[in-house]
């Protein structure tokens, strides 16, 4: 399995060193890095200030060369009614997309105790972890601890593991 990750606008050399490391963890596949692509200006909503996710997995597919590829953006993402989002993937798609902009924020009642940098680098894990498994079909897991479950908010991230539960692993291995 080859995963490929796509940076769109400008990411840090570590969020791309952390992201390769994490889906190396979990996955056991071969990670590559594309050269960093534009934020696309067809996918810039003025009013909203945010770019529509959707566009940003179309590149994720386009550009990629993995049979999944995940997109990385600092760019603050919107998907339909959502005013925000983490990432956003499809059930068993090849393309998915994950923005760090608000996973720098500081913690709005999980772990505080470590330093920040380590924090958002936990983050980035967990969410590109978290959308390369909707495209290996796995779905929202009930277990709150499990890199799957849902988690809109950032505090519900940092109760996650950087792991698949049990039952997540059955589904893939
Ligand atoms: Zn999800
Ligand atoms: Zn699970």
């Amino acid at each position: 399995m080859h995963v490929d990750i796509v940076p769109i606008g400008d990411v840090s050399a570590q969020v791309k060193r952390e992201a390769s490391t994490a889906l190396r963890a979990v996955y056991e596949c071969d990670v590559t890095v594309q050269a960093p692509q534009a934020l696309p200006d067809s996918a810039y909503d003025g009013g909203r200030d945010q770019y529509r996710a959707e566009t940003l997995i179309e590149i994720a597919s386009r550009v990629g060369a993995g049979e999944k590829n995940i997109a990385i953006t600092p760019a603050d993402l919107y998907y339909r009614r959502r005013n925000f989002v983490f990432g956003l993937a499809y059930l068993n798609g090849n393309g998915s997309v994950i923005s760090t902009f608000r996973l720098a924020t500081s913690t709005d009642g999980g772990i505080q105790s470590r330093p920040a940098e380590e924090v958002f680098a936990d983050r980035v894990r967990k969410e590109v972890i978290h959308e390369i498994g909707h495209t290996f079909g796995l779905e929202h897991c009930g277990n709150s601890k499990c890199v799957m479950s849902f988690s809109p908010t950032v505090r519900e991230v940092d109760v996650k593991e950087q792991l698949l539960c049990g039952t997540c692993s059955k589904q893939l291995f």
